[in-house]
């Protein structure tokens, strides 16, 4: 099991799946979300996400298919 957060703690998820896939997206969304010029992608399985703590400070917003989750 994969276990992680946020830097201020806030935030804490585990996964349980596997990453069959990485990649670096260099598309403007990603680049601009991260402010860098690419972003380490790593697709998962949602069924196997679990957020633990945290969901009342995340926000969201939809950019064509692409749903971010971020803590303002
Ligand atoms: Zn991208």
């Amino acid at each position: 099991m994969y276990q992680g957060g946020c830097l201020c703690g806030k935030v804490r998820y585990e996964y349980e799946g596997a990453f069959d896939e990485l990649s670096m997206c260099h598309c403007s969304q990603c680049r601009k979300a991260q402010g860098s010029a690419f972003v380490a992608v790593a697709p998962i399985r949602s069924a196997q996400f679990r957020l633990v703590t945290g969901q009342e400070y995340l926000k969201e917003y939809r950019a064509r298919r692409i749903r971010r989750v971020f803590l303002p």
